[in-house]
Parts: structure tokens; sequence; C-alpha cells
């Protein structure tokens, strides 16, 4: 059954109640609790000072996709980010499971995140003496809304993205002050999202995806400033499956305005086609292209294979409370 609640919150601005109901399960270091009861102390440097690191893993069906290699790579963000792994890779695996059986949900998506934690005393201030704390919790994912071509609408924001000289892009973290103000602006120009560009000039990444051109039938996808999603990981596999040229190197402004197809890449999402840019229809018919629509659907079906996922064991919880 899906855990539902609903808090009452006051917000301290407005002294106004908000109504809000969400379903799925928390974990906060060690505890399942209601998604809306799980909280994270003021004092956790994850909180006050962004020093976490995390991921996302959706599910589908039941099935949790690419679990190990979503793992992996949340391992390799905590050492990036210099974060003492808080759990074994058994372990993690086992919460991912327990959030989605506990939450029943069968479609959504789970989040892992591991904070730098709270200091072990009023004095200590150097993070190399804190212990990390773990976090996750399971959530349904949010639909992006797609207009009437069955696409979106994106600009090519003004802010660059973080260069990653100074944030690590391959270390999935919660840096998000250039993409969220990169989405406010996408929203002041009428559009539903943004594409950021790196110091460079280059095509980085969007506000929480990745980004694919097709031109000339040659796929390409951004090499630098950007998170190595797990879902552009399996667009480049399923395009070697199909016989299709796909390559990670620069992506140009100009190249993206002049791309047949455009298309997003996102756990929470899967694929998207992008069919205006900039207020310009994408590849001049402004519809979801040939090759976009077919890589697609092939995302969907490898979602559900036992080879990319693992089935949820509903009927029984492993771990205490
Ligand atoms: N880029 C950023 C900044 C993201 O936050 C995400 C996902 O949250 C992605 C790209 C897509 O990565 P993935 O396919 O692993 O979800």
């Amino acid at each position: 059954m899906t855990s539902k609640r609903t808090p009452e919150l006051v917000t301290a601005a407005s002294n106004q109640t908000v109504e809000h109901e969400e379903p799925g399960i928390g974990y906060v270091n060690g505890h399942f609790v209601p998604l809306m009861e799980a909280a994270i102390p003021l004092l956790d440097w994850g909180f006050n000072k962004s020093d976490v690191v995390y991921d996302g893993i959706p599910f589908h069906e039941g099935r949790i996709f690419r679990l190990d290699d979503h793992l992996q790579r949340f391992e390799e963000s905590m050492s990036k980010w210099r974060l003492p792994h808080p759990r074994t890779r058994q372990a993690m695996a086992e919460i991912c499971q327990e959030l989605v059986a506990r939450s029943g949900m069968r479609d959504g998506i789970i989040y892992l995140c591991t904070t730098r934690g709270i200091p072990p005393s009023a004095e200590v201030r150097d993070p190399a003496q804190f212990t990390s704390r773990l976090y996750g919790w399971s959530q349904s994912v949010p639909q992006l809304g797609v207009d009437d071509t069955g696409g979106l609408s994106m600009i090519i924001s003004a802010v660059p993205r973080i260069p990653e000289t100074s944030v690590d892009a391959t270390a999935k973290n919660f840096h998000w002050g250039d993409l969220i103000q990169a989405r406010l602006e996408a929203g002041d120009r009428g559009a539903q999202n943004a594409i950021l560009l790196g110091h460079s000039g280059f095509v980085a990444e969007g506000v929480g995806f990745n980004v694919f051109i097709v031109s000339g039938g040659i796929i390409r996808t951004p090499e630098h400033d950007c998170l190595k999603g797990i879902t552009r990981r399996t667009v480049m596999e399923i395009a070697a499956e199909m016989g299709l040229e796909c390559r990670s190197d620069n992506v140009s402004p100009d190249e993206l305005m002049s791309a047949d197809e455009i298309f997003i890449t996102s756990s929470a999402g899967g694929i998207f086609p992008v069919t205006q840019i900039e207020d310009q229809s994408v590849g001049g018919t402004g519809t979801a292209g040939r090759v976009t629509t077919a890589i697609r659907d092939r995302y969907w079906e490898w979602r559900v294979m036992p080879e990319h996922s693992t089935a949820v064991d509903y009927t029984h919880h492993t771990l205490g409370d």
C-alpha cells in the first residue's frame, strides 16, 4: 500500500497553513519514516553548506534500473567529495529495496544522499573529523509537461554552468545555484526549461539532465562540464546496439541550434525530445525526431529487462525501523 500523509506545515514567512501530500518513504541515518516526516538537522553541513553528494535511482513496474551502476557512481561521488562511505554497497542496495517495498509504489525514484554530517563539537570545523550521514527517500517522479508538439521548449541560458575545475560536475552534487537561476530565466522567457553552456562556450548540460543532438544521423553529447548521467550512458549503449554512431565531444551552441533533433536524458524523466530551442523549431519541423523516438522506445524496454533491472520484493521487509 502506498504510504501517504498530509502534514500541516506552518510557513514562517506567511504564517499560513500549507496542505501537501506526498507518497513515499524516507530514510534518515538508519531509520525509515513516512516521507513527509523525514528531516535533516540544521547543523548538518549537507544542509547549511551543500556538502553532500547524491544519486537518483529510478524504478518502473516494480524494477529498479541499473541499481549497481547507480551505487557505483554514488560511491565515486562520495570519494571525489572526500566523504567517508557511511554504508557498504550491499547495505545501500538493501536500503533501496526497502525504500521501494515499504512505499508500495511501482513507479518512482529513489534518492540516496551522503552528507558531511554534524560537527562533532562546537569547536571542530575540520571536515575531516566529521562522521558522514546517509539519508534517502522514495517518491513519485515529477511529470514533465510536454507541449502539443510532444516535446519541450528550451532556452540557452545566459547563466554559465559552474566550471568543473571549481565543482566537479561528475560528482552528483547539490550545487544547483546556477541550474535554478537558469530554470527561472526559462520561465521568464516563456520556455519550459534551460540548457547551460560551460565557460568554454560549449554546451554543458541542462537543469538536471544531459543534452544530445542528432545531426546528419550522428548522435553527439557534451563531454565536459556535465554529469556523466546513467541515462546518458544507456543512450550510448542503445545507440551502439542499434548500430548508430554516438560521440561524446564538444557541442557548440550553433550546432545545437542547427541540429536535426535534440533530446534530453535523466533518470527522473527518461528521454524527452526538445522541439523548440530559443523560439526556433528544432530540425525545421518542431516535432519529435525519428532517432529520438527510436531510442526512447528502446530505453523503456531496457528499463524492465532483467539484465538491466532488479525486481523489488514487496512481500517482506528485511531491515528494522
Ligand atoms: N545532469 C545533472 C546536473 C543532473 O542532476 C542529472 C540528474 O539528476 C543528470 C545530468 C542526468 O543524470 P542521470 O541520467 O544519471 O539521471
